[in-house]
């Protein structure tokens, strides 16, 4: 039996808006931090790689299974139409979150990995052929690589990489430089996930516009650390993953704007994407069902919407300003450690800190901070070109999240004097 007063329950607890930024209270709403590890607190600073999830997206999940669960858009039953309300209901929500002018404008995917590939094998049929050029730039993760990458091997197309400055910021007179006639698409990251760089995003809409060229933007990390409105950035496509978001993972997001969806092919084909099926042709459904064949992620979907409530009711802005000041105290911290080397520092970066230590391979340090409980990333972040442009094989990465807080940092500090201690 489904039980809506539960589902407002749920749903009002992650969207209770909340007085002040009270980081312990937030903490205690996350229930895997108060795990330890080794004996040890965790402390968890791997949230570019995915992010924690707070009790009421684990509560939203469950009870949809519990008492919700039924396939999508088909059903005659009671639960389908349920199922169906609520994770149609998501798409409203996403809407409103990042200020998308129409519901219909959202499409589900599996993560932004999927979201940038139906692009570019759904916007790319039409509008890239052989010679045609797509810009990326040196610090894109390989999501927003290799799609592209199997275009020039398929269609001939030429990807163009806009180089960034030595402390990683993006450079627009180096952007600038890349455009030509041949020019269809910009495709950049809006914030990087290894270097925290923040992109002028809305400088970079403004230019390629300024030429007629398409922007789209991967948000995997910019929707984490910063409120986003499609309409003032004025960018093409947005897309972004759940998992970061604090919601499941399986699902991700696209945003594009409706004239450039309507005339969008499916890249997919199967059920729940069509208006009418024979043997002798079938006609598609509009967006964003075109672009979603097969059971989507529904309860994927429902958690997502449910985190996208949590988030909000903190305050994107309180978030980020939280995190900065994070990023500031932590940051001065390392820069006493001694031979530890920043690897991005570029000016109004996001709270994503890359570092090496100059004599100390960056495994051993992420296998020192583990055990002392610490969770960061090392290696070369899904970014292999950007460790080549920064001269580095790899890096530790220490990203935070909502929830971190000064005892973070000082236990991250204390694993970093202890690896100087084992290791010299
Ligand atoms: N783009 C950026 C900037 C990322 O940080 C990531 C994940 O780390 C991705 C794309 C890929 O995300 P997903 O694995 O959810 O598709």
């Amino acid at each position: 039996m489904t039980n809506p007063a539960m589902t407002n329950n749920v749903v009002n607890l992650a969207g209770q808006r909340r007085n002040t930024y009270d980081v312990d209270a937030l903490r205690a709403e996350f229930p895997i931090l108060s795990r330890e590890v080794y004996g040890k607190p965790l402390v968890y600073l791997d949230n570019g790689a995915s992010a924690q999830k707070p009790r009421a997206v684990i509560d939203a999940v469950r009870h949809a299974y519990e008492h919700e669960y039924a396939n999508v858009h088909r059903g005659a039953h009671y639960l389908s139409g349920a199922a169906t309300e609520a994770y149609e209901g998501v798409r409203d929500k996403i809407a409103t979150f990042i200020n998308a002018p129409s519901r219909d404008e959202i499409v589900f995917a599996k993560n932004v990995t999927e979201v940038i590939n139906l692009v570019a094998y759904s916007w790319g049929v039409d509008n890239l052929h052989a010679g045609d050029e797509v810009l990326i730039t040196e610090m894109e993760h390989h999501a927003n690589i290799v799609p592209w990458q199997m275009l020039e091997q398929q269609k001939g197309i030429v990807l163009k990489v806009i180089p960034i400055a030595d402390d990683g910021s993006f450079q627009l007179d180096a952007f600038e430089a890349q455009l030509s006639d041949r020019t269809k698409l910009v495709s950049v990251t809006h914030v990087s996930n290894v270097l925290g760089t923040v992109v002028p995003v809305k400088q970079v809409v403004e230019i390629a516009h300024g030429r007629g060229i398409n922007v789209l933007l991967d948000g995997a990390q910019g929707i984490v650390h910063e409120s986003v409105d499609v309409q003032d950035i004025g960018c093409d496509f947005y897309a972004f993953t759940g998992h970061k978001l604090y919601g499941p993972s399986g699902i991700g997001v696209l945003w594009a704007r409706a004239e450039i969806l309507e005339a969008m092919p499916p890249w997919i084909g199967g059920g729940d994407m069509i208006e009418k099926v024979s043997f002798s042709g079938t006609t598609f459904a509009e967006p964003p069902h075109r672009f979603e064949a097969g059971t989507p992620p529904i309860v994927q979907a429902i958690g997502l919407g449910v985190a996208v409530d949590y988030v909000s009711a903190i305050g994107m802005d309180l978030i980020a300003a939280h995190e900065h000041e994070l990023l500031t105290y932590a940051s001065s911290q390392m820069s006493e450690i001694e031979k530890l080397r920043f690897i991005g520092t570029a000016e109004g970066k996001a709270a994503i800190i890359s570092f090496v230590m100059d004599d100390i391979h960056a495994y051993d340090v992420a296998a020192i901070l583990d055990r002392e409980g610490v969770a960061v990333r090392v290696g070369h972040h899904c970014a292999e070109p950007l460790m080549d442009r920064m001269g580095v094989e790899g890096t530790v990465r220490a990203s935070f999240g909502l929830y971190n807080n000064h005892a973070d940092v000082d236990a991250l500090i204390a694993a970093l004097h202890r690896v100087r201690e084992k290791l010299g």
